[in-house]
């Protein structure tokens, strides 16, 4: 199974892709983890998003796309995997589509898990106190809350015109939620 996970800052893409991945038993590749543990480790790359992500802006696409590139090519992909928060643009979609086509696959479904706004915030606001992320501030929140309307939003007509589109309702409890995705991948 080879599927993207979508939806806005808040609605629990993170802590979904997790469990969904468990489940199918395949990798969970998530780019703002990746981001943010290049970041801890100091590396160019991270260093790289480090301005971006505070800001709550998107790391430029051809950062982004040679990371994912890199890591679908990875031998525990070969199978499949949930990539969480990619891509995100119109030229990532494309460049998504480059990457698997040359690895001989390409996608079985994109799963955009549906939220309401002023929820996903106060859950935001919520985690920023409890985990202390960078990025959680309200005024950040709110810039990346814009951006996923500009940027990522677009990408479920693109999608739903490949025919690979399910919306997941992501009100509810963690486990409703998990088990509303499972259904709607078919398991
Ligand atoms: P959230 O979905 O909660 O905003 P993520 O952990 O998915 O958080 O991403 C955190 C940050 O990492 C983003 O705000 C952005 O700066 C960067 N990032 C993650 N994925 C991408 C991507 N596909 N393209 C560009 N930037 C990205």
């Amino acid at each position: 199974m080879r599927i993207v996970l979508m939806g806005p800052p808040g609605a629990g893409k993170g802590t979904q892709a997790v469990k969904v991945a468990e489940s199918l038993q395949v990798p969970h590749i998530s780019t703002g983890e990746i981001f943010r543990a290049n970041l801890a480790a100091g590396t160019p790359l991270g260093l790289e998003a480090k301005r971006y992500m505070e800001a709550g802006e998107y790391v430029p696409d051809e950062v982004t796309n040679s990371m994912v590139a890199a890591r679908l090519a990875e031998d525990d992909a070969a199978n499949g995997f949930i990539l969480d928060g990619y891509p995100r643009t119109l030229a990532q979609v494309d460049e998504l589509d480059r990457i698997l086509a040359g690895l001989g696959m390409q996608l079985d479904s994109v799963v955009e898990i549906t939220a309401d706004t002023e929820e996903v915030v106060a859950r935001l606001l919520n985690r920023a106190k409890e985990q202390g992320r960078a990025d959680d501030t309200e005024e950040v929140i709110r810039r990346r809350m814009d951006v996923y309307a500009e940027q990522t939003a677009p990408l479920v007509a693109v999608y739903t015109e490949k025919g690979l589109l399910r919306k997941v309702d992501g009100m509810g409890t963690m486990d409703e939620v998990t088990q509303r995705l499972l259904a709607a991948l078919g398991h």
